[in-house]
């Protein structure tokens, strides 16, 4: 079975160490009374839940999959997938951040995304049953009445019942203007819908009581296209609710038209259920407006994207860890500069530098995603909970902004990283005992749902930079820039801050010729939109890992001799990632502005 240590040292190091997360939380009345030794607590415990409970039935659950019995139309999630899901309801960890009002613990989302890090890490599959109800409680809570909030909110917050997400049709995945779904206005103000939905996930399983489907349908007479689109809520049982009491006392009653017709056999993920799930005149009510259902999607769409990025962190870390493991235990060959284990028949294979190219990329994508999802999810939580509308604003812009690269970057990197890990491994990689396998073959889904990582870049570009002309990049470039200025004197900080700098003004440079270009021709755009999310990516993980350097430095400054090994650690990563990584930058620049022609030039029948 795979190993897994929770990061907390690291953790530990990204909060208080680097961003003063203590100190920014206490700031907003919500989170006044946060100290240290509070998430340092839960972020232990959560820890501890994950490699005790979700490790164990990780490769299990992966080679065991999910039942699905075509008589009753049910699914059966892997061994100990339900036991595991009781006891992390039984603790409070599904409203770890809900608000107190709907019965969570109103702690800041920075916390459920660390938690996010080690479930990915230790069981991605089974981390979405949970993942996607925490997604539709954030839906809800913006878009659902008093009344939907207090019967179904409740009841998600407590982890009773799931929430799943089902935009996807068989001839709509990205365009979801073509969905066709149905919904028909009743007396008694509910719906009846009736469709198609595939590739739902967490469909139908016997974790809970109760799933809450979130559906995107059309009203008769919706206009084409997406701007007809409408969010309904649509339980698989209908809640039974008390003749006395509040609606969190409901419990389950009739069963609804809405079922699971099959599942997917796939390539990873095995324990998570993915479902076609047939609407036959199910009853669901809507949420939000009218209409306006994509735009209410959205919230639990960019909930999920960057709970999907952190899928990435979390697989790159797991991967990691097993792969150092192996790397100093496995013995072959000789170190080219002679003997390190004389005393052996041949040196560890961490001795071979190519080896160690492979494992410092990994612990670099590892630690410089891990800061980057902790910042952004700190930026969450200023968004919702700052007083100034300044800082409000800035949380937004922030999370706009980063979102497609939290989704886009860290998973392309989680996705390569396990593989480099597996490399590792060598032939042992490759099969199934040591589970590197199963990294890989998780880690693939990621790059591609919530939004392909195509469709991540082209928004990156597109709406987040080129729509409000560059604005919210300016605010992050300018977090670089002072942070280059304040240290830009130090000679111990020039290999970080000259590299950075530089980075800045060639994505200043590239966003403007790309902007000029998009005006004559909007291929030019997609042809370089992949490749600029990369080039942007690094100016994001170039600025934190700089941040991290400057306070490994000054800490090997002050304790001499006696430095925790940790900050060599980290400054030894610093250097890889400046010198071995960000400089795929130059590369990926110039395929972006080699522009659209040599992309579209081959006619489509001579492919
Ligand atoms: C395991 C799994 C779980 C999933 N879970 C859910 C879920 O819970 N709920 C849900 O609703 N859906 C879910 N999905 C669906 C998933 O979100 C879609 O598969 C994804 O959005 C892509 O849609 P598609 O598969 O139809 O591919 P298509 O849209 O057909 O895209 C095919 C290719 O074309 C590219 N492409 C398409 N349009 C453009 C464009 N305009 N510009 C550039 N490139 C383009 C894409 O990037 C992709 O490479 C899941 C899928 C899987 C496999």
């Amino acid at each position: 079975m795979p190993i897994y240590t929770p990061p907390l040292r690291d953790q530990q190091f990204v909060l208080h160490e680097v961003l003063g997360a203590v100190d920014v939380l206490r700031q907003m009345p919500r989170y006044a009374e946060l100290d240290a030794d509070t998430l340092n607590q839960v972020i232990e415990e959560a820890g501890k839940f994950c490699a005790e409970q979700l490790l164990p039935i990780n490769q299990t659950g992966d080679a065991e999959g999910c039942r699905y019995d075509a008589s009753s139309r049910t699914v059966t999630a892997p061994a100990g997938f339900k036991q595991a899901y009781e006891r992390f309801c039984e603790a409070g960890w599904p409203g770890l951040a809900a608000d107190a009002e709907y019965g969570g613990q109103a702690l800041p989302h920075l916390l459920q995304i660390a938690f996010y890090e080690m479930q990915y890490s230790t069981n991605q599959a089974w981390a979405m049953y949970p993942g996607l109800t925490i997604g539709a409680s954030e839906c809800l809570h913006v878009f659902g009445t008093p009344e939907q909030n207090e019967l179904f909110l409740t009841k998600l917050v407590s982890g009773q019942w799931t929430g799943t997400m089902c935009l996807t049709e068989p001839h709509c995945g990205t365009d979801l203007g073509m969905l066709r779904t149905k919904a028909e206005p009743q007396a008694d103000g509910s719906y009846k819908l009736t469709g198609n939905k595939i590739f739902i996930s967490s469909g139908e399983h016997d974790l809970a009581e109760n799933i809450l489907h979130l559906v995107l349908a059309r009203l008769p007479g919706a206009p084409a296209g997406t701007k007809g689109i409408s969010l309904f809520l649509v339980p698989k049982f209908l809640p039974k609710l008390p003749t006395t009491g509040k609606g969190r006392e409901a419990t389950v009653g009739e069963r609804n038209g809405i079922y699971c017709g099959g599942i997917e056999h796939k390539m990873g993920i095995h324990g998570n259920a993915t479902c076609q799930m047939v609407l036959e005149g199910a009853t669901g009510w809507l949420v939000g407006e009218a209409n306006k259902g994509l735009p209410a999607m959205f919230v639990m769409m960019n909930g999920a994207r960057l709970g999907v990025g952190v899928q990435g962190l979390g697989i790159t870390e797991v991967a990691y860890q097993n792969a150092a493991a192996y790397a100093k235990d496995r013995i072959q060959g000789r170190s080219l500069s002679g003997p390190k284990a004389p005393d052996k028949p041949a040196d560890p294979i961490i001795v071979h530098p190519d080896v160690r190219k492979m494992l410092l990329t990994a612990r670099a994508y590892a630690e410089g995603g891990r800061i980057f999802a902790y910042w952004v999810a700190l930026m969450a939580d200023m968004q919702h909970s700052a007083t100034s509308e300044e800082d409000k604003a800035f949380g937004a812009d922030m999370m706009a902004l980063m979102t497609p690269i939290v989704k886009a970057f860290m998973t392309d990197n989680g996705f390569r990283c396990a593989s480099e890990c597996l490399q590792v491994l060598g032939g042992h990689g490759y099969v199934r005992e040591w589970g590197m396998e199963q990294f890989v073959r998780d880690a693939r889904i990621n790059m591609i749902y919530e939004g392909t990582n195509t469709i991540q870049s082209l928004d990156l570009i597109g709406r987040k930079v080129l729509m409000d002309n560059g604005a919210k990049l300016k605010k992050f470039g300018k977090l670089v820039q002072a942070f280059a200025e304040e240290h830009g004197t130090s000679t111990e900080m020039s290999e970080f801050i000259t590299p950075l700098a530089d980075l800045g003004d060639k994505v200043t440079k590239l966003t403007t010729e790309l902007g000029m270009k998009a005006l004559a021709n909007q291929d030019e755009v997609g042809a370089a939109a992949v490749d600029y999310l990369r080039v942007v990516g690094h100016l994001v993980y170039g600025y934190f890992w700089a941040r991290m350097a400057q306070v490994a430095l000054a800490k090997i400054k002050a304790d001499g001799d006696k430095v925790d090994p940790f900050y060599t650690a980290k400054l030894a990563t610093a250097r890889f990632y400046f010198q071995r990584l960000l400089p795929e930058t130059a590369y990926h620049i110039r395929a972006a502005r080699s522009g659209a022609k040599n992309l579209l030039e081959l006619p489509a029948e001579l492919f």
